[in-house]
C-alpha cells in the first residue's frame, strides 16, 4: 500500500531582514515537500502579534498535498526555518522565517509538540484572510467555516502587498 496523500495548509511569516526573500525561499522549500503544485496566497502585511517593539510582519499561506506525516512535516518546516537563521529568543518575538502547520487534512492532533488545527488560527486575521483568498468555503475541523471565523475575528489592520520585492521604477 502506498503512503496516503494529505492536503496541508502552511502559514508563512517573516519580520526580520529581507522578508520577501525568506518567504520565497520557504515556498521553494515547500515545493520539495509537495506532491504536485504548491499554491500560495496573496501576501499581507500587519502589525506584530505580541511584543509591539518589532517590525511589521509579512504573512501568507500555502496549500499543497504531501505524503509526509504531521511530525515529519514539522521537522522539515523547522529545518527550513533554521536554514534562514531563525533564532528563538522570546515568545512571539522577531523572526526571519516562521512556518506553522495550520491544517493537515481534516485531522485533529494535540500532543506535546504539535497542535492541529493550529491553536491560534481562528483568532488571526493574517491567517484567515489568505486562506479565504484560496478557498472561501473551507471548513476548519472543530471550528466551522472560514467565513464564520472571519466574521468573528477582531478586525485588525491587514494590508495587501505585492510579492515583488523591487520598488517600481519612478515615472520619468
Ligand atoms: P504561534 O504558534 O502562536 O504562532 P510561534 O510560531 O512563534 O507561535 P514557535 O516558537 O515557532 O511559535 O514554535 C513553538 C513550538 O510550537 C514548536 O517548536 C512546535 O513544537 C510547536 N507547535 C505546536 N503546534 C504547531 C503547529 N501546528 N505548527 C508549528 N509548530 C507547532
Ligand atoms: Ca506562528
Ligand atoms: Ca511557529
Amino acid at each position: 500500500m502506498g503512503a496516503s496523500l494529505a492536503p496541508v495548509w502552511i502559514g508563512l511569516g517573516a519580520n526580520q531582514g529581507d522578508c520577501r526573500a525568506h518567504l520565497q525561499f520557504a515556498l521553494n522549500g515547500l515545493a520539495g515537500l509537495a506532491v504536485g503544485r504548491v499554491v500560495r496566497s496573496p501576501l499581507y502585511r500587519s502589525a506584530p502579534v505580541g511584543p509591539q517593539d518589532q517590525a511589521d510582519f509579512f504573512n501568507a499561506v500555502a496549500r499543497f498535498d504531501t505524503v509526509l506525516a504531521p511530525h515529519a512535516l514539522l521537522d522539515r518546516l523547522q529545518s527550513l526555518e533554521q536554514a534562514r537563521g531563525r533564532v528563538r529568543a522570546r515568545r512571539w518575538g522577531p523572526r526571519t522565517l516562521d512556518l506553522d502547520i495550520l491544517l493537515y487534512g481534516v485531522q485533529r492532533l494535540d500532543d506535546g509538540r504539535l497542535k492541529i488545527p493550529h491553536p491560534e488560527l481562528s483568532r488571526r486575521l493574517f491567517v484567515l484572510r489568505p486562506m479565504a483568498d484560496l478557498d472561501p468555503l473551507l471548513e476548519i475541523p472543530g471550528h466551522g467555516t472560514l467565513a464564520d471565523l472571519l466574521a468573528a475575528c477582531p478586525p485588525l489592520r491587514l494590508d495587501s502587498v505585492s510579492w515583488r520585492s523591487a520598488e517600481p521604477p519612478p515615472h520619468i
